[in-house]
């Protein structure tokens, strides 16, 4: 070992282990792919007003766990703790939503960063595959992404998650809700913590874990009985196309996400098998958020679903998925003029599309087999003085211990033809 381990709430992502992400981030976002959302990568951090002004000043995202530094030449800048409000930034910026059709539809896939207390499933770095609808409001497209989502999950094999669906309603009638949900909250025996929240972000309350709170919030106003004409239309369209497409979910009157700009729909994806931190996915509408960030009116839809707990769930479900191809061919040189030619014969092979690797460190014959096994190969290629004099290597299979001579000219398409 080093003298140094990855920092606290960081893990280092190696072999299996690595290949299950890399298929989990294939997985998630395939439907988008087949769907029209074209791929963004933006920078790993940005100026931190962009954060505090498009998250929310009054979220535990922004107050307590944001990674915010000021640089040597006195930017204030931050990591990026989730992907919406940078993807909405770079396309204004770019002026996507002048130059074609409305939606703009994104994806991306990246690392976000949260000082959060770590434990399982919750990191300070944790990996996100995400998307975004940019500038409609059509509740096909709310259906469109939450039904992605659903498909992306099974896509994995996933089976044990629920979608749980809520409305947020707009500024026609959350004005009216958040007032009635202070004088509910202001009549509670609540900490002071608590009852700053009721002033800047009542609705946050309804989402406090701790069940002194969610007792006393029995009774409790609840949103979807405050919507507005349009919102309580728009999410019953929603619902209806969510369950004409299979896609099932439970009302939940008291999501409401940890997020500012979130308006109408809100979901969230949980896990039964993860613990505390089950939530493997979430999203909803931000049709404010442009706006708060200087940008025009774009009413838009997103959703970002967490690659580090998609994998713990699936473990809890004791899904496999496929590992990766292991190689076809394994070289094992025997001296110095072996090792020249049989590099070379790999490097024609690889080129020819077939998976080769080479005992590398000048091993003896023992090992080099050992290492063939262990590399789960189908053939080796072993060749020394006496094959290469004759213009041949011995190819051995190595599941049925059955080996012979391959002229070295011939040797490409001998291979090809048995691997098929
Ligand atoms: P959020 O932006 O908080 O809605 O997060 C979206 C998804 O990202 C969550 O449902 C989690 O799956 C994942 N996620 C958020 N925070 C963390 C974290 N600290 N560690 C691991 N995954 C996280």
């Amino acid at each position: 070992m080093s003298s140094f381990e990855a920092p606290k709430g960081t893990y280092d992502l190696i072999p299996p282990d690595s290949d299950t992400f890399n298929a989990v981030r294939e997985a998630l976002s395939a439907p988008l792919r087949r769907a029209g959302y074209g791929y963004i990568e933006t920078p790993a951090f940005e100026h931190t007003g962009l954060f505090s002004r498009g998250v929310g000043e009054s979220t535990d995202i922004v107050t307590k766990e944001m990674y915010a530094f000021t640089t040597k030449g006195g930017t204030d800048l931050a990591l990026r703790p989730e992907g919406t409000a940078s993807v909405l930034r770079a396309a204004l910026q770019a002026n996507l939503h002048r130059l074609g059709n409305l939606p703009v539809k994104l994806w991306y896939s990246g690392s976000y960063y949260r000082y959060e207390r770590p434990q399982a499933g919750r990191y300070r770095q944790f990996s996100q595959v995400g998307a975004e609808a940019i500038g409609a409001e059509d509740p096909v497209l709310d259906a469109e992404l939450i039904i992605l989502a659903v498909d992306a999950y099974r896509s994995l094999g996933l089976r044990n998650f629920r979608l749980l669906l809520n409305s947020l309603g707009d500024q026609e009638c959350r004005p009216a809700y958040r007032a009635a949900l202070q004088d509910f909250l202001r009549g509670l025996d609540l900490d002071e913590d608590t009852r700053r929240r009721v002033d800047i972000n009542p609705l946050r309350v309804l989402d406090d874990k701790r069940e002194a709170v969610q007792k006393q919030l029995v009774g409790a106003p609840m949103m979807r009985d405050h919507l507005c004409e349009a919102c309580k239309s728009y999410h019953e369209q929603v619902r209806e196309l969510l369950t004409a497409a299979g896609a099932d979910f439970e009302d939940d009157p008291k999501l409401v996400r940890g997020l500012d700009y979130y308006t109408r729909t809100t979901f969230e994806f949980v896990h039964d098998g993860l613990g505390s931190q089950s939530a493997v996915g979430g999203g909803g509408r931000y049709d404010g958020l442009s706006e708060m960030i200087g940008g025009p009116s774009l009413p838009s839809v997103g959703w970002a679903l967490g690659v580090d707990r998609t994998v713990l769930a699936l473990k809890a479900e004791g899904v496999e998925l496929t590992p990766p191809a292991r190689p076809d061919v394994f070289a094992v040189p025997l001296g110095d003029e072996a090792r020249r030619v049989l590099f070379g014969a790999v490097t024609e092979l690889r080129r020819a599309g077939v998976r080769a690797d080479f005992a590398f460190g000048g091993k003896g014959l023992k090992n080099a087999m050992k290492s063939a096994n262990r590399s789960g190969a189908r053939f080796a290629l072993v060749a020394g003085e006496r094959d290469l004099a004759e213009g041949a290597v011995q190819l051995k299979d190595l599941g049925s211990g059955d080996q012979g001579p391959v002229a070295l000219d011939a040797l490409t398409t001998t291979i090809k033809e048995k691997l098929q």
